[in-house]
């Protein structure tokens, strides 16, 4: 039966259709009847049905490595958590928690901490991802409210996208995006980013502006506005504090944003005229120590026009996770209470102690993510219980972090496997649910509640982390967790929003809570019974005092910058997601970008002596990676990029947050995560090799890198050391001795290949440079039968097709381009006539068109 659901990755929040194969696998499509997709999907959503599977899962309890049954698993958290709360008191226990819970569990998470165990000592990993935009919204509004919706992005005229690579982080917005601009020619797209991403090939203007530059350039914006008499006089009564913003934001000058004064003007000059203006920002924004500010240096310039809450303008923050949102409403932050009330508010909190009938109200805020685990590290939390998260690998200073939670007094990890970075290191481990398994709600990036519906039964003693949080706040003696599905934790919570509502609050869900929660079908909140979703604050009424909103003054500021060093910038590739748990498991996905590496502009490679497919070391004052030099003029000079998604199970040193230092924003708490101060040289490698394997190998090497293939995975590795015996290592790693050997010492060249009655076992190829041979090929080879195998490239009859582009019908680069030559192709849509690519979810789409515009002698579209 197929069932309607939600994908779990992005904050498009698009709809899926499910529907199991009979085989414990799902065939996926894009739900044409949910209004954030209409049918498409981004090729990570599309190829959801090939993560599925079970292999690796965690599927019973676990305590010190033993499995065990839930009874006692439970019984023992609750028993640790007990105990440190009668010893330490309530602050003395911790959760740290994920935007990929679903609504129902990130609310049970927080009744427990907030009304029972009475310290609000919660947070989430979205505290990575998206607070500095609560805390702009909290300070300009008065709530954490998105006040506009997608379709603004398809009814403006002007849409800025800063700090934000929509085609690669919200694809399916982004395809929207630039459907509405092809139906409406003169709307304009200007992307503000140092880097040229993959979302300024389709831009009418990129602003390279200097790193961090944002908060210069927005308080440029507000100037311009008051001096060529853009803002509103009819807005203006309805905003306070414009005089404070405009004298902090003369400070800021045109150099300060690096950008030459002819484009500067023209932004300046098409922002002020265009009455539907739509300004998208995200994790380039938020992830700074000044992320804040720079949000509200945005909502100033749109408070100051009256752009916002009316259709096609507005300031929009999307969101990275499926649930950002959901938990925002929940109060899933440490700083936040239910339904957007706020916990240092002694009415907010007595109401919802009331309807909680909650025995120890937390009444002061509680630690924001970066505090939460240095007060892991100094012994003042004592037993800490991490959900659906992965910190080892994705919080600042990843290695401090990964030494904090292994010398915690107790931690327990709820997750779908066990060998994650940080699953590795619990004391107790839980079984979850999966995507596709489970049952709940999600609120996508414009505030739509969505149902993610189970199609698959989860394996083994798999469970839901709304149950298991219930059942150890039952046993730690508390009333009111005994709920018997999802769907009465919403009516609940629902319930709630309702009180909240009356107490002032946006976020108003009641008229949901009798709603049948089975067929709930995607809903914009609000739905209380004042108003039924739309747009927020287009009367010029929020949620402040007064009912005003306030524009703040921002003092802005660039990095700090030292001059030995080089700013390293990090972000998403577009077919992986978080730490590659799921998206890992795609052979399909991984045949993208399968390898960590740095972005990095020829004139420095060529000062530092990094050359080509090299590697090279990483360090800053918190860590160290190693990475594959790919060189780029996509990066400016002096400013390389690293994406986020390698992990210590897919990579030897290519763990991109121990590079990164715990800088916080002083409002937000949010961790500076794109300009790092870094030292980069050449890594000394004497030998590179590149392997394909059935088998599971984590080769002892300096450097490997680990990705899936049909049938296995490929390793690409290197050392410092040449081996004495490569018969010997390739014995070590693959279990026998090689039954086909090539070896040229002069080149220094080995290659092997072992082999057994199910196909290929092996294959090993090194060199003293970088292994230049075809991946295309060589990960294909232990589905594929090769006698030539050792050659490492197709024969004669078979091109190389290069590395894949278009990851829904597998084609590679050399393919397309031999196609463009061959048969003179002008356009995107041509090569999609011509060889599929690019036609089914777009993704790919960008990358296309820069490949035309690098081989065609004029601009391609
Ligand atoms: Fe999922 Fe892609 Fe849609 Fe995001 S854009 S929700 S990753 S299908």
């Amino acid at each position: 039966m197929t069932v309607r659901t939600t994908c779990p990755y992005c904050g498009v929040g698009c709809g899926v259709l499910a529907s199991p194969d009979g085989q414990g696998g799902l065939t996926i499509k894009g739900d044409p009847d949910h209004p954030a997709n209409r049918g498409r999907l981004c090729v990570k959503g599309a190829a959801l049905g090939e993560t599925v599977s079970t292999a690796g899962r965690l599927l019973t309890p676990r305590i010190h490595g033993a499995k065990a049954s839930w009874s006692t698993a439970l019984d023992f958290i609750a028993d640790r958590f007990t105990d440190a709360v009668t010893q330490h008191g309530p602050d003395s226990v911790a959760l740290y928690v994920s935007g990929q819970l679903l609504t129902e569990d990130y609310y049970v998470a927080n009744k427990l901490m907030k009304g029972f165990i009475g310290s609000a000592n919660i947070d989430t990993n979205s505290r990575l991802c998206m607070a500095s935009s609560v805390a702009g919204h909290r300070r300009a509004f008065g709530t954490d409210t998105v006040p506009g919706l997608y379709e603004d992005l398809e009814l403006a005229d002007l849409v800025v996208l800063t700090g934000s690579n929509l085609a690669w982080c919200h694809p399916v917005l982004h395809q929207r995006l630039l459907a509405a601009r092809a139906a409406r020619p003169q709307m304009k797209i200007v992307v503000i980013d140092p880097r040229r991403t993959a979302t300024c090939e389709d831009a009418d203007l990129h602003l390279p502006l200097a790193p961090g530059a944002d908060g210069h350039l927005f308080n440029l914006l507000l100037c311009h506005l008051h001096d060529t008499a853009r803002t509103s006089a009819a807005f203006l009564p309805h905003v306070t504090g414009f005089d404070a913003a405009l004298t902090a934001a003369r400070a800021s000058r045109p150099e300060d944003t690096g950008l030459p004064p002819d484009p500067l003007r023209h932004f300046l000059d098409l922002w002020a005229q265009t009455e539907k203006t739509v300004t998208v920002y995200s994790q380039g924004i938020n992830q700074s120590d000044s992320g804040t500010d720079k949000v509200n240096a945005i909502l100033n310039c749109h408070l100051a026009t009256g752009r916002i809450g009316r259709p096609g303008m507005g300031p929009f923050s999307v969101t990275g996770q499926p649930n950002a949102m959901g938990g925002r409403e929940v109060g899933g932050l440490a700083n936040m209470l239910a339904c957007h009330l706020e916990l240092e508010n002694p009415a907010h909190r007595a109401a919802v102690g009331a309807f909680w009938n909650a025995p120890r109200m937390a009444s002061r805020p509680g630690l924001k993510a970066v505090d939460m685990f240095r007060a892991v590290e100094d012994g003042r939390i004592k037993a800490l219980w991490i959900i659906h998260t992965n910190p080892a690998v994705t919080m600042p200073e990843a290695d401090r972090v990964s030494r904090a939670i292994a010398a915690c007094d107790f931690v327990s990890v709820s997750d779908i496997r066990a060998d994650t970075d940080t699953a590795r290191l619990a004391h107790v481990l839980l079984p979850s649910a999966a995507w596709g398994e489970k049952d709940g709600t999600v609120t996508n990036s414009e505030r739509m509640i969505s149902r993610q519906r189970a199609a698959l039964t989860a394996p083994g003693q798999a469970q839901p982390d709304w149950w298991q949080i219930a059942q150890v706040a039952q046993r730690m003696g508390f009333q009111g967790f005994d709920w018997a599905s999802p769907g009465q934790i919403f009516a609940e919570h629902a319930a709630l929003s309702g009180i909240a509502g009356g107490l002032g609050s946006d976020f108003d869900i009641s008229d949901l809570a009798s709603h049948d929660y089975d067929a709930l079908s995607p809903v914009l909140w609000p739905q209380g019974p004042t108003q039924r979703g739309g747009r927020f604050f287009g009367s010029g009424r929020f949620h402040t005092p007064d009912g005003r909103a306030r524009l703040v003054p921002v003092a802005a500021a660039l990095p700090a910058r030292r001059p030995d060093r080089l700013t390293l910038n990090t972000g998403r590739t577009r077919d992986q997601w978080h730490t590659m748990t799921r998206t890992g498991l795609s052979p399909r996905l991984s045949r993208h970008l399968a390898e960590p590496y740095l972005e990095i502009h020829p004139e420095d490679m060529a000062r530092l002596g990094l050359m080509p497919a090299g590697l090279v070391e990483a360090k800053t004052d918190a860590g160290c990676a190693i990475l594959r030099v790919l060189p780029s003029d996509a990066v400016a000079i002096g400013h390389p990029f690293a994406p986020i998604h390698w992990s210590g199970q897919t990579s030897s040193a290519g763990r991109i947050d121990a590079l990164v230092e715990a800088r916080t924003d002083p409002v937000s708490g949010q961790p500076a995560s794109k300009s790092m101060q870094v030292e980069l040289r050449p890594f000394a490698a004497s030998w590179f090799g590149y392997c394909v394997t059935r088998r599971d190998v984590v080769p002892d090497c300096d450097y490997w890198a680990s990705a899936a293939i049909p049938g296995g995975r490929q390793i690409e590795m290197a050392g410092a050391a040449i081996p004495t015996d490569w018969s010997a290592r390739f014995r070590n790693w693959f279990g026998a001795t090689p039954d086909m050997t090539l070896v040229d010492p002069a080149r220094g060249l080995f290659r092997a290949a072992l082999s057994d009655e199910g196909g290929l076992v092996a294959a090993l190829f090194v060199s003293d440079q970088p292994v230049r041979l075809s991946r295309a090929h060589l990960g294909d080879s232990l589905t594929r039968p090769d006698p030539a195998i050792l050659a490492g490239h197709p024969g004669e009859t078979t091109p190389d097709q290069g590395a894949i582009l278009c990851a829904c019908f597998e084609i590679g680069v050399n393919t397309i381009m031999r196609a463009i030559a061959r048969e003179g192709l002008q356009n995107v849509e041509a090569i999609g006539v011509a060889l599929g690519a690019g036609t089914n979810c777009g993704s790919c789409r960008p990358e296309l068109r820069a490949l035309l515009a690098r081989s065609l002698p004029v601009a391609a579209e």
